[in-house]
Order: structure tokens, then C-alpha cells, then sequence
């Protein structure tokens, strides 16, 4: 299992950018990339789980952040396979025929959208199920559009990364809800309150986090991979990012000579190593962010 790290360093200023950024570079030389750990998809163990998961609804998402969120508003109603293995790459995943598999006797399928699985069309068209319900988790919400070069050749024409903002995570879960209302409408009061209470726990870390964001002067930060454009929108901060930096870890003792702090950052595109769950990534984020800007 891996987790993307990500840096995050104080600005100062535009001279003090120009000399991190520069600093950053030299740290990227003696980069050492992650190695990316493939986990079989086991789906047949869930199938065979227990008896009780058979009258359960069952539902297949993409990857960690989709099956966060239909596990919160599903709970003990539903059985989650997740086709993006965990510790697998998720923008360059390309899934084999095995891997849909799950898709044909599922009831719902949740995806995220914004071109985050090039592959969901042409899987859908594939699949013989035709009482399957897809959820385009992003739907409602607005895209931001790549400019960056860099950007656009990794991500694709929209920034995928909807999930990383409470606003975004709170419409995403918003659709699952509506998709499991509609398949299993015996339960709709179940999937109303357990929607409500998420989006409720969203909102609050969202206005605690509002509060101090406001009481910052500095508002950029750097990230390694842009992956926070839309909590950015959310809060009105800026990341910039050292697109050379992906999949990497940097230095610790190097950062500190440069004065530059690192924090790994939590993408939750995989489950997290130590089964921190999406509310608690999401802080913990948010506090490195706001300790770095502080
Ligand atoms: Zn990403």
C-alpha cells in the first residue's frame, strides 16, 4: 500500500517562492519514487462473504473515495466491492474483464466523473446488466477546467480530484444517496438520515475550517500533486504545484535545511494505511494546510 506524499511549504513573499521552488527542484533530484503495490481484487470472497450480504444491496464503486461515501450513506444496507484496488494508481488504472465482473449482478455502479475513469463508457457498454443504476458522483457540481499543460496530459480536461472538498464529497454522496433510495425505496428514511448525518459532519468541519482559513494572510501553498483545486475554490487558498514531484517522496532532512516543511497529505484515492476514514483524512489535511499557511 502507498500513499501519494505531497509537500506543502509556507510563501512567503515572491522572492521566498522563487528560492523554495528552487530548492524543491534540487530536493527532486534525489527523488525516490513509490513503488505501487497491486492487490488482486478479491471479489469473490465478498460474494461468498455470509449469507446476510446476499440481501443486501450490492454496489460497485471505482476506487477508496467512492466506497467512503456510499459506505456513509449505505451502511449496513449495502455490500461495496471496490474495482480499483487499493495501492493501485487510480488516473492510470485500466481495468481487465475480471475486474467488471462485479457489474453484472450489481444494483448500483458509483463513479466519480470528470474524466477520473476514461474507461467508465466503454465498461458500461460491456456490462449485461440492465437494471444497473450508474451514479456519476460529480454530476451537479461544477468542473474546474485544466489550463496547465501538465495538467491536462495527467488529468485530462477537467481536474478530477472532486472528492478532496467537503462541498464536493457532500454532492457526491448527495447522488449515491438518490441512486440507493431509487433501487431499495423500502430503506429511504435509512439512506435520508444516514445522508444527513455525513453531510452534517461535512458542513461543520467545513465552517471550522472557513473560520481560520479567513485569519490567514498567506493563502498559497505547494503541493506535489494538484490535487486541491476544489477544496482551494472552497476556501478561497491557492495551491501551486511542482508537477515533477508526483509519486515521490522528498526528503525530510534536505526540506529542513531549506527551511521548507513536508507533509505527507492524505488523497484518499487508496484506503488509508492506518484505516483513517474520509472525515478524519479530511482533517487532517485541512490542518496541515492551515498550519502551513499560518
Ligand atoms: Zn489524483
Amino acid at each position: 500500500m502507498f500513499l501519494i506524499g505531497f509537500t506543502i511549504v509556507p510563501l512567503v513573499g515572491d522572492k521566498m517562492f522563487k528560492k523554495l521552488t528552487k530548492c524543491i527542484l534540487l530536493i527532486c533530484t534525489i527523488l525516490t519514487f513509490t513503488a505501487l503495490t497491486f492487490v488482486a481484487c478479491d471479489t469473490k470472497k465478498v460474494e461468498n462473504d455470509n449469507a446476510s450480504a446476499q440481501s443486501k444491496i450490492k454496489v460497485v464503486v471505482t476506487f477508496n473515495a467512492m466506497r467512503e461515501f456510499a459506505a456513509a450513506v449505505g451502511k449496513d444496507k449495502v455490500d461495496i466491492v471496490t474495482i480499483i484496488p487499493d495501492g493501485t494508481e487510480p488516473h492510470d488504472f485500466e481495468p481487465k474483464t475480471k475486474d467488471l465482473e462485479s457489474l453484472n449482478n450489481a444494483k448500483v455502479f458509483v463513479y466519480n466523473g470528470f474524466g477520473m475513469e476514461a474507461w467508465v463508457d466503454k465498461a458500461l457498454g460491456a456490462v449485461d446488466n440492465k437494471s444497473l443504476v450508474a451514479v456519476e458522483s460529480s454530476k451537479g457540481s461544477d468542473a474546474i477546467e485544466n489550463t496547465d499543460a501538465g495538467e491536462l496530459e495527467e488529468h485530462g480536461q477537467y481536474d478530477p480530484h472532486l472528492w478532496i472538498s467537503l462541498k464536493g464529497a457532500e454532492n457526491e454522496a448527495k447522488n449515491i444517496k438518490d441512486a440507493l433510495v431509487k433501487v431499495d425505496s423500502s430503506n429511504k428514511d435509512y439512506y435520508e438520515k444516514n445522508y444527513n448525518d455525513f453531510a452534517t459532519q461535512l458542513d461543520t468541519i467545513y465552517d471550522e475550517y472557513n473560520k481560520k482559513f479567513q485569519t490567514v494572510i498567506n493563502k498559497s501553498f505547494v503541493t506535489g500533486h494538484a490535487a486541491f483545486a476544489y477544496l482551494c475554490r472552497d476556501f478561497g487558498l491557492e495551491q501551486n504545484s511542482v508537477e515533477d514531484m508526483v509519486r515521490t517522496k522528498v526528503s525530510e532532512t534536505l526540506a529542513k535545511e531549506v527551511g521548507a516543511k513536508v507533509e505527507k497529505i492524505h488523497t484518499i484515492e487508496s484506503a488509508d494505511d492506518d484505516d483513517k476514514d474520509y472525515i478524519q483524512c479530511m482533517k487532517e489535511n485541512l490542518d496541515m494546510i492551515y498550519n502551513s499557511l499560518k
